[in-house]
């Protein structure tokens, strides 16, 4: 679903550089991303969205090179493809919150906003908790509601691709269970990818992999030594090939290893 390939970035005006060698994330698969603040995890989803783009390097999103699409193509692509979860979660405060969740809708032509889709809408708020505040402003509501508003706005498409920055974070013990449920639920019912940067460790047990972007960062203890995973197990070396990393890091690299299975459990 996602191959990147001798991908480089850095944004103008500091010195942080993201650099992966090679990364291989398979269709259905469920990743969780994790690591130290600033080591580059938003800048990661933000690239797979085609939202930035590399300096070098490839990225292919379910067969699609971004980089060979123009501003407007890779907008479509990602409107209608992939949904997003931004950490900040990125509401309209002039609309309510069901405009807010069929705001894609109503900036493409490739999605087309009809009675069902509105009533799909209604129907995933309300699992989601928020059915009795579709005529609230994006404005008036709590961050584990606007948390879960973005939610909803990324679910509807019924994207391919789904990439989530921290989507937990704001919600209470309850909500959180609740809403990784939906948001496992909604990914196995599309047969979709799911690439999550997550904080809450307790939850890793429920994705299929792991990537941690700490392993890379200058100074970084060793894998061996880090005791962040349920059942550690060895590289998998299909996904991301460890002799491609380079000897000097010169910012976040990273490395991944299975930590299945064992999905379902929790
Ligand atoms: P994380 O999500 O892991 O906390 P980010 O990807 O947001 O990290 O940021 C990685 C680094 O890039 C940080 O040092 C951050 O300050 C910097 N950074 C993030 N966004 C921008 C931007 N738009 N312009 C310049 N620097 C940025
Ligand atoms: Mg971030």
């Amino acid at each position: 679903m996602i191959a990147i390939d001798q991908l480089t970035f850095g944004y103008s005006g500091n010195e942080f550089r993201l650099s992966i060698p090679r990364l291989r994330v398979a269709l259905g698969e469920k990743l969780a991303v994790i690591g130290p603040s600033g080591s580059g995890k938003t800048t990661l989803l933000n690239l797979v969205s085609g939202i930035i783009t590399p300096e070098r390097g490839n990225i292919l999103v379910a067969d699609t090179e971004l980089g060979a699409l123009g501003d407007a193509r890779r907008r479509d692509f990602r409107i209608r493809s992939i949904g997003f979860v931004f950490q900040d979660f990125e509401l309209l405060d002039y609309l309510n919150v069901l405009d807010n969740i069929l705001h894609p809708y109503r900036i493409t032509s490739a999605l087309r906003l009809d009675g069902v889709v509105r009533e799909r809408a209604e129907a995933l708020a309300d699992r989601m908790g928020i059915g009795d505040k579709l005529k609230r402003w994006a404005n008036d509501l709590s961050q584990g509601e606007k948390q879960r508003v973005a939610i909803c706005r990324a679910l509807l498409p019924g994207p391919r691709l789904l990439l989530a920055d921290e989507a937990t974070g704001n919600l209470d013990p309850r909500n959180k269970g609740r809403i990784l449920d939906l948001l496992f639920d909604s990914v196995d019912a599309h047969g979709a990818t799911l690439l999550a940067v997550t904080h809450d460790h307790e939850l890793l047990s429920r994705f299929d992999r792991v990537v941690d972007f700490a392993d890379f960062l200058p100074g970084s203890v060793p894998v061996t030594n880090r005791n962040v995973f349920p059942s550690p197990r060895p590289f998998d070396g299909d996904r991301l090939d460890p002799r491609s990393v380079p000897d000097r890091p010169t910012g976040a690299h990273i490395r991944s290893r299975r930590i299945g299975p064992q999905r379902g459990e929790g």
